[in-house]
């Protein structure tokens, strides 16, 4: 049935309607999340965009190696190159703080689809929705806070225009590096293994959250503390095996499985080939301009990773809708609704062109498409330009009331919006910024409308010379300089607009098209919204049941088994991977360099405990059918009793798409094994200190 292949991952609202027990889950709705009481969800957290789990009382983090993988960047050097050397704080002083990392635990929510959707009536338009739905979200994010002293209140869109759910988290501020196993460890296999199975990779790293002596949340000082979890999860160093049952909480980010099928046509036929095309050509940039100088090479190499990962998941997912049918598929279910509609003169009337609507909303998109797409990557492919436009938003937008300004820059988030910026800053290499700016500009020019935009005619007026005006705006800019930005973000808008900064200037003169961009973004929110309030409602009554929400970084619950598969015809796959596997990969060209360190264990045969009983190997990874997408990246993978036996890190090429639609048969999510963590920590680094921390005897 459509509605349960749809649902593989379920808020924690949805615990006490599952089976657990069926599930091979030994613990109850309540042992997993109780907000009156410690519960396993107290061990969990959200590490930026990744999902992490405590493993001590003193606020240990265990995360994927590409979840630390910015702070090792940014702490790197040439002489002291952290990325390929690896990590290991042998007391906590030498911990590295990450001063972009944010840790988030969840404390509570409730329901509050009433509150938000009475600031919405009939008469408004698409945008005054938008708008007022905003509105009043941010006021009950306030007034929780107030009700709420140190908690953060987040107000989530489940379902769009019909349910809203307000969080309170717990933030930490002060992140600090503990553990990292070299990236030929932790990244083995690179691009060429992402998104793979068979994998052999240690992605894993340990974090540690600190707080001020009084417990409360603060930004890195000496004096800070580590966080006390209220709970950790226990580490089971036994591990699983093929056909044990595992569940997973996190943090996974977006699915879009109630979207129709219009939406898809959008995603195959424009976003997703563009986003290919776009990223493949930066990352190439990237890696030339790192080619020959290792220094450039660390600045780039978080940006290009997750660009790659992009790239390569939107290859995956393209290849998926085409192969299953994807988007057909939809249109055949979006059939039968029709006919369910049209069958009853009423219903028709309420729902008759509901499809229709959302078609013509996605048809505008995809004409639009292309221009729209790349203005916003001239702002992010050109770094410089993101700082431009980062400053000239938030002095425009910190003009305004408190409650009217893009959430970045309302008085609770500015502090945080800046600090990222400011860390990001210190990636800056002109010389590829200017090779992007070159390039996003020539591609601008072959675009139909972009020449008509104001700020760009004269550039684009002749294509020619381009590569010098470019040249000239990257030489000449400040917006590399930290001093320079703090200043003009201090400016107010009448101040800033006599700064004498070519490239600035250039942003200034393209804001009001980006302002009608984000108006337009914001109508075709409204719309969709509304529409797809609707389209919930009859499709709930269609298929008698109910679903559960598309991801949107809230916590949820999905359970599976280990489990192997068959990637085509005649092709099975098991599901655990050992170090034989590793050794056997290993070539000594990148991406399949294998320190010495590992291979001399290897040799040695020294495996401790770690030992697979049934393999005779080292396991180094897992596959499970669960339910997961990016942002689960790091979740607890448990066992039955919700011991850790894992940490969730990638799915298999095929599972990509169970971002539109997802299936147990074909969905595999793929995490490290707890005993490949403990080994290369304890046995081959070692770092045994941590391993007694998680209370695991080496
Ligand atoms: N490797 C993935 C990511 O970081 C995790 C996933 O999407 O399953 O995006």
């Amino acid at each position: 049935m459509m509605a349960m292949a749809d649902d593989g991952m379920f808020p924690m609202s949805e615990l006490p309607r599952l089976n657990l027990r069926e599930r091979g889950i030994e613990l109850t709705a309540e042992q997993l999340f109780n907000s009156s009481e410690i519960s396993l969800v107290d061990g969990i957290c959200r590490v930026n965009g990744c999902t992490g789990s405590f493993v001590s009382s003193d606020g240990l983090i265990i995360t994927n190696h590409h979840c630390a993988f910015d702070a090792i960047q940014k702490a790197s050097t040439r002489e002291r190159d952290l990325l390929n050397e690896g990590f290991i704080a042998q007391q906590r002083q030498y911990e590295i703080p990450a001063p972009d990392y944010q840790v988030r635990i969840t404390e509570n929510y409730r329901d509050i689809s009433a509150e938000v959707l009475a600031a919405v009536h009939d008469g408004m338009t698409f945008l005054e929705r938008t708008k007022a739905i905003d509105k009043r979200r941010k006021e009950l994010e306030i007034s929780a806070e107030k009700e709420n002293p140190g908690l953060r209140a987040e107000v989530a869109e489940m379902f769009a225009g019909r349910s809203y759910v307000l969080f309170l988290y717990t933030y930490l501020k002060d992140v600090r590096l503990v553990f990292a196993p070299p990236a030929s460890v932790g990244n083995f296999g690179g691009e060429v293994d992402n998104w793979e199975w068979p994998r052999h990779t240690g992605d894993f790293s340990f974090m540690r959250a600190y707080t001020a002596p009084d417990g409360s949340s603060a930004t890195y000082s000496k004096v800070n503390i580590p966080f006390r979890p209220k709970r950790f999860i226990q580490v089971a160093p036994e591990g699983v095996d093929e056909g044990d049952a595992v569940f997973l909480l996190g943090y996974p980010g977006r699915t879009a499985r109630h979207r129709t099928a219009s939406f898809l046509q959008y995603e195959q036929n424009v976003r997703l080939p563009l986003t290919v095309d776009l990223y493949q050509w930066q990352i190439s940039e990237m890696d030339k301009a790192g080619s020959t100088d290792r220094a450039v090479a660390i600045k780039h190499a978080s940006r290009s990773k997750s660009l790659a990962n992009v790239e390569k998941r939107s290859r995956g997912q393209l290849q998926g809708m085409r192969r299953a049918k994807i988007p057909e598929y939809r249109l055949q279910q979006e059939a039968g609704l029709q006919q369910f509609i049209d069958s009853d003169p009423q219903r028709k009337q309420k729902y008759g062109t509901l499809l229709k609507d959302l078609a013509a909303v996605y048809e505008e998109m995809s004409v639009a498409g292309s221009l729209e797409i790349h203005l916003m990557q001239l702002r992010q492919a050109c770094r410089a330009a993101a700082f431009g436009f980062f400053v000239i938003d938030a002095v425009s937008e910190r003009a305004k009331p408190d409650l009217e300004r893009e959430s970045p820059f309302m008085d609770r988030n500015f502090t945080q919006s800046t600090q990222e910026i400011r860390v990001s800053m210190t990636d800056w290499h002109p010389p590829t910024d200017q090779i992007l700016l070159t390039g996003m500009l020539q591609r601008l020019s072959t675009i139909p409308g972009a020449a008509q935009i104001s700020g760009l005619q004269d550039l684009l007026k002749q294509p020619e010379r381009i590569p010098e005006a470019a040249a000239s705006l990257i030489t000449q800019t400040r917006l590399g300089d930290q001093t320079f930005v703090e200043e003009c973000l201090k400016k107010t808008p009448t101040e800033l607009a006599s700064v004498n900064d070519p490239l600035l200037q250039l942003m200034r003169s393209l804001y009001p098209e980006y302002l009608k961009l984000r108006e337009l973004d914001k109508t075709r929110e409204g719309k969709l919204n509304q529409l797809y309030g609707s389209l919930i409602e009859i499709k709930q009554q269609f298929l008698s049941t109910s679903f559960v929400p598309d991801a949107n970084a809230t916590l949820r619950f999905t359970s599976g088994h280990v489990r192997a598969y068959s990637p085509a015809d005649a092709v099975v796959r098991t599901p655990v991977s050992t170090l034989k596997g590793v050794i056997e990969k290993t070539t000594g060209v990148e991406p399949f360099v294998t320190p010495d360190a590992v291979l001399k264990k290897y040799a040695a045969g020294d495996f401790g405990r770690f030992v697979h009983p049934r393999l005779g190997q080292v396991p180094v990874a897992i596959l499970y059918d669960t339910d997961t997408t990016g942002g689960n990246s790091g979740s607890p993978v448990l066992n039955s009793r919700g011991h850790l036996v894992g940490v969730n890190f990638d799915r298999c090429f095929e599972a990509t798409i169970n971002d539109f639609a997802w299936n147990q048969d074909y969905s595999r999510s793929i995490g490290v094994d707890i005993r490949y963590v403990l080994w290369i920590t304890g046995t081959v680094y070692e770092a045994r200190h941590l391993l007694t921390e998680m209370g695991v005897t080496p």
